[in-house]
């Protein structure tokens, strides 16, 4: 947006969606950036550039999604990464030997994979903790704790984590707090707003939508953590393509009306399986027999498109479901405008140890629902 427009937080959410970042090229006027394919960047004279200089560190077309992100997340900085896992990386990289971690207990199972067969041989340190549990929070916290880290909702089981809790526990040890805020996208759930002080998102996701994309970003407020990531981002150089910082533009002009269906397809599948014979458990906080519906109600701005399930019938029942559905596709990814099914005790979360997915609760009945944009009716007819 140009600098004399109004503030962002003036304008609804649909509006911010399709005007974020970017309103049209001075040159030619051109709505949408143009793809700048380009490694590097002629100089006047040695150090003159025209504020690039090569596109590990940034480029034009890089730079309106950022720009885009941060304002939908109502951020003062946001980076894109080559992926969700390069953008926790690059938290991680703020670290050095020694740090500890406490991270959720729930999380996406290329997290727990990162963090303790990847970040430990750098020497950091982890606890998993049931962040639910103020007192196993308070309990965990060392003196070289750093970070605490956790998706809200979680990934698989839908936790939901209250993170103005979480963060009046950090801030008196002087630790950093960092939200996945993945499930949600930035839509639904503000965490810098609560106290948070980094927020990432695996972009591939809900954010671009249409699943050909993976891409990462972290958004912060304070200056001093935002020009470390900014250095992080350039010096490890996992940064994405400008086709697919294009390509996540355009995705997040539909951001808004794309967020309202998987709401509506969510709500719609969750309620029909939780009155349906042969399923056991729902987890959707927007149900109101959710452990966490009132805290989701409190700091969500809607309840999203991510369903998961145990049948009755384990195993066997859930094999059945999982090659028995036409609209559903049976995939790992979610947030995509098509609906994906799939089993997280064998897919998404088969990088866990045995014990520690039984410690959450995935099951071999487990199966997880990301509900797409199609029509509500198909989706619970299939
Ligand atoms: N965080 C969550 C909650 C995820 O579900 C995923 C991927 O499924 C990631 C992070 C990792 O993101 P990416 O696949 O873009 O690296």
């Amino acid at each position: 947006m140009a600098n004399s427009d109004p503030q962002p937080t003036q304008w609804s959410a649909e509006t911010l969606a399709v005007h974020a970042g970017f309103e049209f090229d001075p040159q030619t006027g051109a709505v949408m950036p143009p793809i700048y394919a380009t490694s590097t960047y002629a100089q006047e004279a040695p150090a003159q550039t025209k504020g690039y200089d090569y596109s590990r560190g940034d480029n034009p077309t890089r730079t309106p999604l950022q720009k885009a992100l941060a304002e939908l997340e109502s951020a003062q900085g946001a980076y894109v990464f080559g992926s969700g896992m390069a953008a926790i990386d690059a938290v991680l990289q703020t670290m050095k030997s020694g740090d500890h971690l406490i991270a959720g207990n729930d999380l996406y199972g290329g997290t727990v994979r990162l963090f303790n067969r990847v970040a430990v041989d750098r020497g950091l340190t982890f606890s998993y903790v049931d962040l639910s549990n103020p007192e196993a929070l308070k309990a965990a916290i060392q003196p070289a704790t750093r970070w605490i880290w956790f998706e809200t909702p979680t990934n698989p089981m839908l936790q939901v984590i209250d993170i103005n809790q979480v963060v009046s526990i950090a801030k008196p040890h002087g630790v950093k707090v960092g939200v996945d805020n993945t499930f949600m996208s930035p839509l639904l759930q503000s965490p810098l707003a609560e106290g948070a002080d980094v927020v990432m998102h695996s972009i591939t996701k809900y954010i671009n939508g249409h699943s050909d994309v993976i891409m990462g970003c972290l958004m912060a407020n304070d200056e001093e953590l935002l020009a470390r990531l900014k250095f992080i981002q350039m010096s490890v150089g996992a940064v994405p393509s400008p086709f697919d910082c294009f390509l996540v533009l355009r995705g997040i002009r539909t951001l808004a009306v794309r967020m309202r269906q998987h709401e509506a397809n969510g709500r719609a599948v969750a309620e029909f399986l939780n009155q349906h014979p042969g399923i056991e458990t729902v987890f959707y906080p927007g149900l109101a027999s959710h452990p966490g519906h009132a805290v989701a109600a409190r700091q969500q701005r809607g309840f999203g498109g991510m369903v998961s399930i145990v049948l009755r019938g384990g195993q066997t029942a859930a094999h059945r479901l999982l090659t028995g559905t036409r609209l559903f596709k049976l995939a790992e990814s979610l947030g995509g405008v098509e609906s994906l099914i799939q089993h997280p005790a064998s897919m998404t979360h088969a990088s866990l140890p045995a014990a520690r997915r039984a410690e959450v609760g995935i099951v071999d009945g487990l199966v997880r629902l990301s509900c797409g944009i199609e029509g509500t009716q198909d989706l619970v007819d299939d």
